[in-house]
């Protein structure tokens, strides 16, 4: 029996967030494009060296990137499309990051989460013409470690069925032919590795985990098929993850050398599959055992005793003993966090401790001296431990949720007699124009916190700091003219970061960052116990920016789901008791705004649909909890208050109808990356509550112009009526500098001026 110890991916990032640093100085010209790449290239060594420290078996390149793997196969296929006016052999890095972030003279590429995680890939897409293989990066990732690290690792690179099912740009007929064209350029990167002398290559085909019909799955045979004839001497490693292969019994028979399985989000389904079916005897398993996903320890007993009965069960002779999937979701080390609850860090592993459960599991299966069985019980006193934990056992919370009842999930009045009498009460104008929440974070803003945080200056400096902040802010807004103000968000960091440091039952880290699109890092909290609301968490400075200005300032949440997708969650309640359990703390805050005068509030779900599970057949069942979970935070206000609510990077083909079951009064949401196919499923389903549809891209620093945003607002006015439409832009503002938004913002005023004098 060969077993071999490897991971899917590996945090690039790098333990002190290295990569965003390095990144981010080359955008902002500090450094030049031959020091970047330098610097890139040491951090990608760097980063195998350790994994190889850690005793792994099998390193892994090609799980790298300069910003999204997604858009590194694009550029690899020269799929540049037309608007950035590319030409040339290779994609430069101008062209590379102007199609990840915008320029001036075109749009960015849109951007979409990655299957059901928080981290998003940049879509590509496709326009016909005859894609070409411009520089086979894989290749020198391989190279580099072979001749620096004497290493043979095992190349990655995501596989053509998913490539093309994420892109767009196709219609039923012509994604065929797409892929068509594809293939011999997957080849020819192939061929390259296997003459530089790879052994094994890791082809990520997650995209078989989603429900698959019939014509995918022929598509799939296909292309694999033709793989296998023109590289009859290739070893590659079909790897899927988040969920069960589907179509496991056809899928099984491609002819590839292994098939890497998720043992953790589809293990019930994969285990049935073998017994039913049989593995192929003469190929690899890959058995990803230890969860990507989460931060928890697993039980490492459990986990040998796992792999044992699917050796036997399977009948392999060889396995790869590995990660759920790429351990890019998870942060580097729990080494770096000093000040975390000792119990609770005890019981976490991230990427290098997951690593190391691994190589544990790994020896202790192979029967070697190093790992026997007490070593591996270690795991279990620890996540013992942590059930006895007070916060677990929280009887306020548990009192509290004997106390929910069926009306607490709904508003009494419906939608209609809502919004008359909230129009009464709060005299808005026709179109009213508002932001998502956040203001530029300023290096100034940045700095002061930072300093706040080291304890360099006092509570009372820094609090009066986001006051001045804000009010500056609700200045400029009143400037601008806009009509529902915001407070700018200055107090806080990130938006569930944030709750997550006021709310007991959540631990938050100093280092334990993941990547969440491009550079973008968030450190998502830790839902370990129960979660308890203590004390007002926005009320104070709210207040301070109501009692500045006439207008409305909006109150601002994070809501329910969104705060449980992006965070850690605990593994020994249902998800769905936790979602109530936050829900209940949410409504404990917006009962503090309401009686604080606050009369309209929003409750933010952009991570709403990033939790459906891959597989349609379990939609239902996540979507009921999870809109329950946002009604029992909002349903408890008065009638004449106004429940807003935000979503963004959403498909809402297949989503109008969660939406119109939140039952908000109001929903901003993101469209102008998704060029119109909301205005197109708008007009397919009628749509009666409040909506503002983004009029301008907010991750892109160009200012649109009056009449790019009059146009958009002409194409909503189709399929939205003056009563609904709300106008904003696509999400946030923190990430932009305070010019191009004063002026962006302006530029959306007067288009909506523009609209109201029309009509
Ligand atoms: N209120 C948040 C903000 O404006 C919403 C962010 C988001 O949707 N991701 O920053
Ligand atoms: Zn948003």
């Amino acid at each position: 029996m060969n077993l071999v110890s490897t991971v899917i991916g590996y945090p690039y990032i790098g333990e002190n967030r290295e990569w965003k640093r390095c990144v981010e100085s080359f955008w902002n010209k500090k450094i030049a494009e031959e020091q970047f790449t330098a610097e890139m290239k040491s951090i990608r060594l760097n980063n195998l060296k350790h994994q190889q420290a850690l005793g792994l078996d099998l390193l892994t390149v090609g799980d790298f990137t300069f910003y999204d793997r997604m858009l590194d196969v694009a550029a690899m296929f020269g799929l540049v499309p037309n608007r950035y006016n590319w030409t040339g052999d290779e994609v430069d890095l101008a062209t590379y990051y102007t199609m990840a972030r915008g320029g001036n003279e075109a749009v960015a590429c849109e951007m979409t989460k990655w299957f059901n995680t928080n981290y998003h890939y940049i879509v590509p897409e496709y326009e016909g013409k005859q894609p070409q293989l411009t520089k086979n990066y894989i290749l020198d990732y391989f190279i580099e470690a072979k001749e620096e690290l004497g290493v043979i690792a095992k190349p990655t690179i995501i596989g053509p069925f998913t490539f093309v099912q994420l892109a767009k740009g196709y219609d039923g007929k012509s994604k065929n032919s797409f892929l068509v064209k594809l293939l011999p350029l997957y080849v020819q990167v192939f061929q390259e590795l296997l003459e530089a002398g790879a052994e094994w290559i890791q082809v990520e085909e997650p995209a078989l985990c989603l429900s698959l019909n019939e014509e995918e799955i022929k598509l799939v045979q296909e292309a694999y098929t033709y793989l296998a004839s023109e590289l009859p001497k290739a070893k590659l490693m079909l790897q899927t993850y988040f969920e069960a292969l589907s179509a496991y019994k056809e899928l099984t028979q491609l002819p590839v050398a292994g098939f890497g399985l998720d043992f953790v989000h589809g293990a019930e389904e994969n285990i049935l599959s073998i017994r039913k079916y049989g593995f192929p005897q003469d190929k690899v398993l890959g058995i990803g055992l230890i969860n990507g996903r989460d931060i928890w320890k697993a039980d490492l007993v459990e986990k040998a005793a796992a792999t044992q009965s699917l050796l036997l069960l399977s009948g392999v002779k060889e396995a790869w003993i590995q990660s759920s999937c790429s351990l890019q979701h998870v942060p580097v080390t729990t080494k770096s966090e000093k000040e975390l609850d000792v119990t609770l860090n005890a019981a976490l592993s991230f990427a290098d401790e997951k690593i190391e459960e691994l190589t544990q599991v790994t020896a202790y299966c192979v029967g070697a001296g190093t790992s026997n069985k007490n070593s591996l019980k270690k795991s279990k006193q620890a996540i013992e431990a942590l059930a006895q934990h007070k916060t677990r056992n929280n009887t306020n919370v548990k009192q509290l949720e004997a106390t929910v009842k069926a009306a607490h999930f709904s508003r009494p009045l419906s939608f209609k007699e809502r919004q008359s009498l909230q129009q009464t009460a709060l005299n808005l104008p026709d179109f009213p124009t508002t932001t998502i929440g956040s203001f530029p974070q300023s290096d100034q803003v940045k700095r002061t916190r930072t300093a706040w945080r080291k304890k360099e200056i006092t509570d009372a400096a820094y609090a009066e700091f986001v006051k001045n902040e804000t009010a500056r802010w609700i200045e400029i807004q009143e400037d601008i003219g806009l009509d529902v103000l915001v407070t700018g968000e200055f107090e806080r960091t990130d938006m569930v970061e944030y709750f997550g440091e006021k709310l007991s039952g959540i631990a938050f880290t100093k280092f334990a960052w993941v990547v969440s699109y491009g550079s973008r890092c968030v450190k998502p909290p830790i839902i370990y116990g129960d979660v308890e609301w203590t004390s007002p968490m926005t009320v104070k400075e709210i207040v301070e920016a109501q009692e500045l200005t006439e207008k409305y300032v909006k109150g601002m949440l994070t809501g329910p789901i969104t705060i449980l997708n992006w965070s850690f969650v605990r593994d020994d309640i249902s998800r769905e008791q936790v979602a109530n359990q936050l829900a209940l703390a949410l409504r404990e805050e917006i009962q503090a705004l309401e009686d604080a005068g606050i009369a309209i509030i929003q409750v933010d779900e952009p991570a709403l649909r990033e939790g459906l599970p891959l597989r349609k057949e379990k939609w239902n069942e996540y979507l009921r909890w999870a809109v329950n979970a946002f009604k029992l935070a909002t349903s408890s206000v008065q009638n004449e208050t106004q429940v807003h609510t935000h979503m963004c990077y959403c498909e809402f083909n297949d989503f109008i109808d969660t939406i119109r079951a939140l039952d908000a009064d109001v929903i901003s949401i993101e469209t102008s990356r998704s060029h119109g196919e909301l205005i197109h499923s708008l007009k397919q389903n009628s749509y009666e509550l409040g909506i503002g549809l983004g009029v301008y891209d907010i991750h892109s620093p160009r200012v649109p112009s009056v009449a790019e945003m009059e146009n958009i607002l002409n194409d909503s006015l189709e399929v939205i009526s003056k009563e609904q439409f709300w106008v904003n832009p696509d999400c946030g503002l923190k990430t932009r500098r305070e010019e191009e938004t004063v002026k962006s913002l302006k530029n959306m005023v007067a288009a909506t001026q523009k609209l109201r004098e029309q009509l």
